[in-house]
């Protein structure tokens, strides 16, 4: 068997990645960034976890290897890479590197590719996506409402408005990943000529100095770094063109890149921690031994089988992430922006549903497999100096983060069963079976009551 040619430092070997389906220049990225994770990314991660430190110095050595860059077309200085490189370089991070720092990374892929989306005609855009690496410029996407809990793509507690100099923007997000520490912001709210139409969204920039936010009070089971804290933006006024896209554009924003983005980089980013897990007991279950047996740890088949479990799981959740990012890859010609010039080009939206059930199976895998690894390294597991500690409580990000795995079996179980047109996202259609099964049970004078309400409510 020809093992591929790529750098590893020791844990689970390279025969065991898809390398093959990297370019020659991806496998060198990816091995320059292995270097970089080893040197700087995994000492800061400790960092951040135990102090609940933001991963700035992270992201300014990613900033120097051009990698904030990533997806950015070369006209505009960027690196012009693939959904396969995106997904290769967050779970790079993961692996080797900070989880935390996969996971905002992740967001600044999906902040740039909201922003590409409609840069074409906007400098605003295009001076940012131009800086990104050399004034590290990292951006956050702002969704998760207060009011809406995880239906993101409901935000009932912002606005917008039309002013004589452009808008003024009222957010409220109760969860934003480098919340006040990002230097940019994709917000959404409802659009100015909204009228109570909650599908009607548009996007907004919005800058570091334009937004609240109160990192001090962060907290959380794991992904201590990500700073994922409530922010708002109350009543800013900003610039015309700080609207992204025409107004109205935030669902298909939302189907085209920014679930796109998210769902692909973060499942990378939960295999890239079940990678993690894995190496880590690799080299402690080959290290240790027991003396009475003369065994290593590794030698019992109890742990063999742990192993070979988690890295069959975690290999059918790479290729399900590599399979949907080469699908993109295909759909975009290898992630073009310029054809985008054309409003409704949306080739990403046509596999949206492939890529939740991506989210849903990396999400769950990665629980069942850092459990598993903690298992394998014993006690020695269970104690935070091995790693697989913090590993496992950043995984558990992934079952809740949003479009949360309760809401993409929902989605993936209603749309098979009944059709797409049955998910109804923003509550817009009446479910006549329920409402007759519930008229049902009404007395007559509970029916003529609720007539009379009725009526009152059309007359008004
Ligand atoms: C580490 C981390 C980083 C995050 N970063 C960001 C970010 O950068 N930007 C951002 O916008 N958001 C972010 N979020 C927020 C995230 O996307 C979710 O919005 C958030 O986790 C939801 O929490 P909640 O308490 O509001 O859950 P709730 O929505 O109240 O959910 C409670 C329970 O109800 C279930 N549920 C909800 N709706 C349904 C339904 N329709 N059908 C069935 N079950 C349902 C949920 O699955 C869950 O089990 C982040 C979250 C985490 C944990």
């Amino acid at each position: 068997m020809n093992a591929p040619t790529q750098i590893t430092p020791t844990g689970i070997g390279a025969e065991w990645s898809p390398q093959w389906l990297l370019t020659p220049e991806q496998r060198a990225l990816q091995a320059d960034l292995i270097a970089l994770c080893e040197t700087t990314l995994r000492p800061n991660a400790i960092e951040s976890d135990k102090k609940y430190i933001y991963p700035r110095k992270n992201f300014e050595a990613l900033a120097s290897m051009g990698l904030l860059s990533l997806t950015i077309p070369k006209e505009l200085g960027g690196r012009g890479e693939s959904h396969v490189c995106a997904a290769m370089v967050v779970e790079t991070i993961a692996r080797y590197g900070c989880p935390s720092t996969a996971m905002c990374y992740t967001m600044h892929l999906g902040a740039c590719a909201a922003a590409l989306l409609r840069h074409h005609d906007n400098e605003r855009l295009k001076d940012i996506l131009r800086r990104v690496d050399a004034d590290v410029l990292i951006g956050t996407l702002s969704y998760s409402d207060p009011e809406t809990g995880s239906h993101f793509w409901y935000p009932m507690s912002s606005r917008a408005e039309r002013t004589d100099n452009g808008w003024k923007v009222f957010k409220k997000a109760s969860w934003t990943t480098s919340g006040g520490f990002a230097d940019w912001y994709i917000i959404q709210t409802t659009s100015p000529d909204f009228g109570g139409d909650y599908s009607n969204l548009s996007c907004f920039l919005v800058t570091k100095d334009q937004i609240h936010a109160d990192p001090a009070n962060w907290d959380g089971l794991g992904m201590r770094g990500n700073q994922s804290g409530p922010i708002s933006v109350d009543g800013v006024d900003i610039a015309p063109d700080a609207l992204v896209g025409p107004i109205g554009d935030g669902a298909k924003s939302n189907d085209e890149v920014v679930d796109p983005f998210f769902l692909v980089c973060s499942s990378a980013c939960w295999n890239g921690i079940c990678l993690a897990a894995m190496d880590i007991t690799k080299n402690h279950t080959t290290r240790k031994v027991h003396n009475d047996v003369g065994m290593r740890v590794a030698d019992y088949p109890t742990i063999q089988d742990y192993v070979g479990e988690c890295l069959i799981d975690t290999n059918a959740s790479r290729s399900y992430v590599y399979l949907a990012a080469k699908a993109l890859d295909d759909l975009t010609d290898g992630c073009d922006w310029s054809a985008h010039a054309t409003i409704d080009h949306l080739p990403r939206t046509q596999i949206l549903n492939w890529l939740w059930q991506v989210k849903f199976f990396a999400s769950k895998n990665v629980t069942f497999v850092v459990d598993k690894m903690l298992h394998a390294c014993g006690g020695t597991g269970y104690k935070p100096a091995l790693g697989i500690e913090r590993l496992l409580r950043d995984g558990k990000a992934g079952w809740v983060m949003g479009p949360t795995n309760e809401v993409l079996r929902q989605f993936v179980g209603k749309a098979a069963l009944l059709g797409f047109e049955v998910l109804d996202y923003w509550n817009q259609s009446v479910n006549q079976r329920v409402l007759n099964n519930e008229l049902k049970k009404m007395s007559k004078d509970e029916k003529a009551a609720f007539a009379s309400k009725l009526l009152a409510e059309a007359q008004a």
